[in-house]
């Protein structure tokens, strides 16, 4: 006879984990207790030591959803309990708050749904406590159901009978509900004029799903409420409305999100490795960004699903709703994949309100499918891929925000951070957590800068967090420095700047649980440098209290500073003006170039060389509206423009995904081939210089009309290449090892690819990102460790 005292730290309240401990306490005749703690699930066991062991073997495993970080086990003195009991709730330490994100329907409530006897059976609202929204409904703490958006909906009997009953898997289920008691579905069309009216039992929930999937493959397009706001609904097989979407979403490339009722249909279109299958079937249900095969299987995806890329981004039906429309379809023998993308106006936040839907997608979605249970905030789908076996995101939002993550660091103070102006999020750091903020999106519209507000504003009041230092992007103009900075005087909190890069590379460090001194590889588009001057392909050295500026690219002029990113073709001009100084030949470029595109773009470039080459030629020599940046996506913009793949980027990244896209499958074969460069060595900086290099490429299009995947392959072999000599240069006179790659530009796999190994086959230790996104997402979680030079 033993006992022992067990704490486990983790995703272990609100999914269930207590009962689990119980039936598994009783499997293995062992007495004790099980509560939840503030920041953990305290267990006392007590019983033979073979059962002892066996218990906490299978208990860190074979819970579905429990995300265990940490378990401390204790000896303890022997009680002699005669039962194992589920105690009360202990509010231990008051200042550790979790807030549970939502959760794909479970397994255990799927067959309920589809239990003809079930008395929940086609009940769009089904949930547990291992399933279900959490986050999106949460208005205040404690979770109790009178703090959510439920609160309006009474529990009918039975209901309330699952919720008190400690071994029952709706035990303290806060969005228990069913028919009798619960929220309904509603149909509306795009004149607002009710279709169907709340549905109340199954055979009206039969109905609106009879409707649904016939409007679906008329090829309607539908706006349906989902955990976290509202997505824009069609086939994806069907080429007209996928285009009809595009054009009144005004999103003609960005490729869309698809879901799919199983990982059978999705592998259908996709290749779908193990990593990914874990991905895609985990309780989060991110959009996990997939390898395309050939479109040969019938129904085909439609073309303009996803343009200009490799990949296809495949969901798995997480609300209980989704699930049972491609229940439905899938028994009308039509298992088409949907597109699911979030309902807004091309780059506004996606909108989670009755109102706010209804006035911004009336004239994209013919009908509504909605219910009367309230989203409280907003929370968009995640969206990640596979890098070398683990999870790499793009956009960490609903499933893990705003779950704390967990860091080898002792926070002193509580801390504010703001991130930075593009992919926004904020976070909240605190001894040894941090809150990374759901996706909040690119502050420059009045919608995503009055959402950020709000949502800054309603996590400090839930996670009851008083920010005693504030941290924001050096850049003076950004949206949210500036908020930033009023916040610090309206409270009287110091607030201090941190160089955005540093912030990536802080990012990075934090997550990897590095603060000695390394080296950070940062590529990404813009970011506001010390000198005033945009930077944006850096080689960083420094610790978490300071960092200098070893290498990076040479700058490359910018006509206009924001309006060349959006219209990169400004700053190829200026520099094959600069380079060649001859007009007739950059105008046969130019015409060659616009022939290839309207051929494969299928539509004119409606602006003519001449007005643009004088304007550009005018500034270029009188050294107007010149900026200069070393941002790594604006050299890729260029190459992209001269390979011919674009004028514009449709979308941040638009070009520079473009060009990783067409050198993807040459990039194995291109082995040692490189373009000219130099590595300069001065002011104690390596400054490494790509005039040769795109000078080569120009004329390898023009003059030698090489395959512009082999030019692109060529390309990223190079800017790998120099990147992995300097760092050489630098280990070699600081001796450093360590190495961590951040910014948006290592969303590039090929890029990250080649570095990556290049370094490891050198001998570096590399360190990526795996819990928070590369790109600018990733600002304010770094930020919150930039504090510490001045705490
Ligand atoms: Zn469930
Ligand atoms: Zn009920
Ligand atoms: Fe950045």
């Amino acid at each position: 006879m033993k006992a022992k005292r067990i704490e486990v730290f983790g995703k272990v309240q609100s999914v269930g984990f207590r009962p689990f401990i119980y039936n598994l306490a009783k499997k293995f005749n062992l007495t004790g207790y099980v509560k939840n703690k503030t920041s953990y699930v305290e267990i006392l066991v007590e019983g033979k030591e073979e059962n002892l062991e066996k218990f906490i073997k299978d208990f860190s495993k074979t819970h579905p959803i429990a995300q265990i970080e940490k378990i401390l086990i204790k000896e303890d003195h022997i009680r002699n309990l005669d039962s194992f009991k589920i105690l009360e709730s202990e509010q231990t330490t008051p200042d550790f708050i979790y807030i549970p994100a939502d959760i794909k329907i479970c397994d255990e409530c799927i067959k309920e749904l589809l239990n003809p006897k079930d008395r929940r059976y086609l009940y769009p609202f089904i949930n547990c406590t291992q399933c279900g929204p959490r986050f999106t409904i949460i208005e205040e703490l404690p979770y109790d159901r009178k703090n959510t958006t439920m609160k309006i909906f009474k529990m009918c009997e039975d209901c309330l009978n699952e919720y008190q009953d400690p071994l029952n898997r709706r035990f303290h289920a806060q969005p228990n509900a069913c028919y009798k008691c619960g929220p309904g579905l509603m149909i509306k069309d795009n004149n607002l004029k009710t279709i169907f009216k709340l549905t109340k039992s199954a055979e009206d929930v039969e109905k609106v799903l009879d409707f649904i999937v016939k409007k679906i493959l008329e090829g309607k397009i539908l706006a349906i409420k989902s955990f976290g706001g509202y997505h824009l609904v069609c086939d994806a097989t069907n080429d007209d409305v996928v285009f009809r979407l595009r054009k009144s979403k005004n999103r003609e490339f960005k490729p869309f999100a698809m879901m799919a009722y199983n990982l059978d249909i999705i592998r259908k279109y996709s290749y779908v490795d193990k990593e990914s299958e874990k991905l895609l079937s985990s309780s989060q249900s991110p959009i996990v960004l997939l390898l395309k095969k050939p479109n040969i299987e019938e129904p085909r995806i439609s073309e303009f699903v996803s343009v200009e890329s490799n990949y296809y981004g495949f969901m798995l039906p997480y609300t209980p709703l989704q699930y049972l429309i491609f229940y439905w379809l899938n028994k009308n023998n039509k298992n088409i994949p949907l597109i699911m993308t979030s309902g807004n106006l091309s780059d506004e936040p996606q909108v989670f309100k009755e109102t706010q839907a209804f006035e911004k997608l009336k004239d994209i979605a013919d009908y509504f499918l909605i219910y009367n249970r309230k989203i409280n905030i907003r929370c968009d789908d995640s969206v990640c891929r596979v890098f070398n076996n683990d999870v790499y995101f793009i956009r960490r939002s609903r499933g893990w925000s705003p779950e704390p993550i967990f860091v080898n660091y002792n926070f002193k103070k509580q801390i504010l951070a703001f991130g930075a102006d593009l992919k926004n999020t904020f976070s909240l750091a605190k001894d040894n957590y941090v809150i990374v903020s759901h996706h909040i999106g690119d502050l420059d519209n009045l919608d995503a800068i009055d959402s950020f507000s709000q949502s800054i504003e309603y996590y400090l009041k839930t996670f009851k967090f008083k920010p005693d230092l504030l941290v924001c992007d050096l850049h003076p103009l950004y949206e949210s420095s500036k908020i930033a900075k009023e916040f610090a005087k309206n409270n009287s909190i110091e607030c201090i700047t941190l160089q955005h890069h540093y912030a990536h590379m802080l990012s990075c460090m934090l997550e990897n649980g590095i603060f000695e001194r390394c080296i950070g590889v940062i590529f990404d588009g813009t970011g506001y440098g010390l000198d005033n001057t945009i930077w944006g392909s850096e080689f960083l050295v420094g610790d978490i209290s300071s960092f200098i500026r070893k290498a990076h690219f040479e700058p490359i002029s910018l006509v206009g500073a924001d309006i060349s990113i959006k219209q990169p073709y400004r700053n190829a001009l200026a520099f094959l003006y600069k380079e060649y100084k001859d007009k007739k030949l950059i105008k046969d470029f130019w015409s060659f170039i616009t022939n290839k595109l309207e051929s494969k773009q299928n539509k004119e470039i409606s602006f003519s060389f001449e007005e643009i080459f004088d304007s550009i030629k005018f500034l270029v020599e009188n050294n107007i509206n010149i900026v200069s940046s070393c941002g790594m996506g604006r050299i890729f913009d260029i190459v992209a423009f001269l390979c011919g793949l674009g004028f514009f980027n449709y979308y941040e990244g638009y070009l520079p995904q473009n060009l990783e896209y067409i050198g993807s499958y040459e990039f194995k074969e291109i082995k040692d081939e490189i373009y000219t460069y130099e590595i300069k060595y001065q002011d104690n900086k390596y400054i490494a210089n790509t005039r040769l290099l795109l000078k080569e490429i120009f004329e390898d299009v023009f003059f030698n009309k090489k395959d512009v995947k082999k030019i692109s392959a060529k390309f990223h072999n190079t800017i790998s290449k120099i990147s992995v000599e300097i760092i050489l240069k630098i280990r070699e006179e600081l001796n450093i090892n360590k190495v961590v790659l951040s910014g948006g530009v290592f969303q590039n796999q090929i890029l990250l690819f080649s570095i990556y190994n290049k370094l490891q086959s050198f001998g570096f230790e590399v360190f990526i990102h795996r819990k928070v996104p590369c790109n600018d997402a990733g600002i304010s979680f770094g930020q919150t460790l930039g504090c510490n030079i001045y705490v």
